[in-house]
C-alpha cells in the first residue's frame, strides 16, 4: 500500500505544480462574474424585446411592452403563475428540438467530413493538441443543403428562425449552461490541465471563467468546436433566415433591399473567412490561455449568433434602400477593414509559423519568442482589432441612424477589444517582462495608429 500512497502524493504534487492556484480575480471576482452571468441572458433577450415587431419596433412601444407585462401580472397573482407565464414566453419545445438537431448535425459533420489535423501550440505540460480542421467543409455542406431546401420550398420555408427567435435564444442558453456545467465537473477528474486564470477554488468564478484549459472527449475538442461551428455557422443561418423573411414580405429575392444584402454579404464573408482560416484559431488567446467555462460557452453559443445578427433582424421590419453610392461606400469600408484584418493576422500567423516572406523587422526576446516591429505590427500593437472594428461598423451603418440598438454590436465590440487589449498586455508583460517594455516603446499605439 505504501508505494501507492507515495505515487498518489507525487502525482498530486505534480498536479499542483502544473496547475497553480489562481491568485487574482478578473471581472471584479465572484460577485462580478455572478452579475455578468445574470446580465448576459437579460441583454440577449432585451435586444429582442427592446427591438422587435412584437413590442412595437425599435425602440419598443412602451404602452405595448407595459401592457404585455401587466397581463402577466394581473392574470396570475401568484409568483409561480407569473414565472410559468414568463417561461411560456421564453420556452419553445420545437425550437429546442431544431437547435439540438442542428447541434448534432455539426457534431456529425465534424466526425465524418474530411479535414486536416492541425497541431496547436505546445501546452504547459509539454503536450501538443491536434485539432480536426473541417469547419469550412461543415459550412459549405450546410450552406448547400439550406440553399437546395430554400430553392425547392421557397424563402418562406426558412423563416422559422425569425419567428422562433426567443425560443432559439433559450435553447442556446440552456445548451451553454449544460456544457459549462459538464466541463466544470469533468475538470475535477485527475490529470486535467487547468487554465491559469480559472483555478481560484471559488466555484462561481471558476465555473464562469473556465477551469479546464482544453476540455475534450477523445479527439473532440469542445472549446474550438463550439467557437466556430454552432457559433459562427448559426450566426450565418440566422442572417439567411432574416433575408428569407424580407424576401417573403417584399414579394421575392429581386426585391430584397440593398441594406439587407450588405449586412448579409459582409457578415457571411467574415464568417466564411474565419472558418476558412480555422488553423489560425488555434493560436489565439481563447485557445492558448483561456479555459472553457460559462463565459465562453454562452458567448459563442448565444451571444454571438443572437446579438451580432440584430441588424439583419431589424432590416426585416425596417426595410431601407440605400442607393448605389452609399452602398458602395459602406462596402468599401467593409473590405478595407477586411484587408487590414486579414493582412495583419496573416503577417503574425506566418511569423509565428516560422516564416517571414515580407522580411519584416522583429525584436528578439529573452523568452525565446520574437515580436514583429514593422509591417502592420509596427503601426500598432493590435492592427487586426482595427480591421475588425471597421467591419463591425460597416454592418451597422446600413440600418441608418434611427435607433442606437443596431449599433449595439460595434459598441460592445469596441469595449470588448479594448478590454482584450489590456488582458493581452498583462499576459505579454508577464511573458516578455522587460522586452515587452522595449516593444511598447517601439510600437506605442495600442489599436489605432497615431490615435489610441
Ligand atoms: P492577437 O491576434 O492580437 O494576438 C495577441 C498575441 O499575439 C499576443 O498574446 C502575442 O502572443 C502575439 N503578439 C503580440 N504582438 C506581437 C507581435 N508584435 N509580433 C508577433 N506576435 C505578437 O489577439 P486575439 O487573439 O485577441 O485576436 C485574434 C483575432 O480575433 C483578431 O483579429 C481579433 O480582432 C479577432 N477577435 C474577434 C472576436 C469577435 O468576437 N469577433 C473576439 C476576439 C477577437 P505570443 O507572443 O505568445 O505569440
Amino acid at each position: 500500500m505504501a508505494p501507492l500512497r507515495t505515487k498518489q502524493k507525487d502525482s498530486k504534487e505534480e498536479h499542483s505544480v502544473l496547475n497553480p492556484r489562481t491568485t487574482s480575480y478578473e471581472f471584479s471576482g465572484p460577485w462580478g462574474t455572478f452579475f455578468i452571468m445574470l446580465v448576459v441572458p437579460i441583454i440577449i433577450y432585451g435586444l429582442y424585446f427592446g427591438c422587435s415587431e412584437e413590442t412595437g419596433g425599435c425602440p419598443p412601444n412602451l404602452s405595448l411592452a407595459i401592457s404585455s407585462i401587466a397581463t402577466i401580472g394581473t392574470q396570475s397573482v401568484d409568483v409561480a403563475g407569473i414565472t410559468s407565464k414568463l417561461w411560456g414566453k421564453l420556452w419553445d419545445a420545437e425550437a429546442m428540438l431544431y437547435y439540438l438537431a442542428w447541434y448534432l448535425f455539426c457534431v456529425i459533420c465534424w466526425a465524418v467530413l474530411p479535414g486536416e489535423y492541425v497541431e496547436g501550440r505546445p501546452m504547459r505540460n509539454g503536450q501538443v493538441k491536434r485539432y480536426k480542421a473541417n469547419a469550412f467543409q461543415t459550412f459549405l455542406l450546410s450552406l448547400a443543403l439550406a440553399s437546395a431546401y430554400i430553392i425547392q420550398f421557397g424563402p418562406d420555408s426558412f423563416t422559422f428562425v425569425y419567428h422562433k427567435w426567443v425560443g432559439f435564444i433559450t435553447a442556446s442558453i440552456i445548451m451553454a449552461f449544460i456544457q459549462a456545467g459538464f466541463v466544470y465537473v469533468m475538470s475535477f477528474r485527475p490529470g486535467k490541465l487547468l487554465a491559469l486564470g480559472g483555478n481560484t477554488g471559488n466555484h462561481v468564478y471558476d465555473f464562469f471563467i473556465g477551469r479546464e484549459l482544453n476540455p475534450s472527449i477523445g479527439s473532440f475538442d469542445i472549446k474550438s468546436f463550439n467557437e466556430l461551428r454552432p457559433s459562427l455557422i448559426t450566426w450565418a443561418f440566422i442572417d439567411i433566415s432574416m433575408a428569407c423573411e424580407q424576401a417573403v414580405r417584399r414579394g421575392g429575392w429581386g426585391n430584397v433591399t440593398d441594406s439587407m444584402w450588405i449586412v448579409l454579404i459582409g457578415q457571411i464573408w467574415y464568417i466564411g473567412d474565419a472558418l476558412w482560416n480555422e488553423p489560425a484559431l488555434f493560436t489565439t488567446m481563447d485557445i492558448i490561455s483561456d479555459g472553457f467555462g460559462y463565459m465562453l460557452s454562452v458567448g459563442v453559443l448565444s451571444w454571438i449568433p443572437f446579438t451580432f445578427s440584430v441588424q439583419a433582424r431589424y432590416l426585416v421590419f425596417r426595410q431601407r434602400e440605400l442607393g448605389h453610392l452609399v452602398s458602395g461606400m459602406i462596402l468599401l469600408m467593409h473590405f478595407v477593414g477586411y484587408w487590414i484584418f486579414r493582412e495583419s493576422n496573416n503577417e503574425k500567423n506566418e511569423f509565428r509559423n516560422g516564416k517571414n516572406p515580407k522580411n519584416l523587422k522583429f525584436l528578439t526576446t529573452n523568452s525565446g519568442s520574437k515580436l514583429l516591429i514593422s509591417g502592420w505590427w509596427g503601426l500598432s500593437r493590435h492592427p487586426n482589432y482595427l480591421g475588425d472594428l471597421l467591419m463591425a461598423l460597416s454592418w451597422s451603418l446600413p440600418t441608418g441612424f434611427e435607433t442606437p440598438i443596431t449599433y449595439f454590436y460595434i459598441t460592445y465590440f469596441t469595449i470588448l477589444l479594448v478590454h482584450r487589449e489590456r488582458r493581452d498586455d498583462d499576459h505579454c508583460a508577464k511573458k516578455y517582462r522587460d522586452d515587452w517594455k522595449k516593444y511598447k516603446a517601439l510600437v506605442p499605439y495600442k489599436i489605432v495608429p497615431y490615435v489610441y
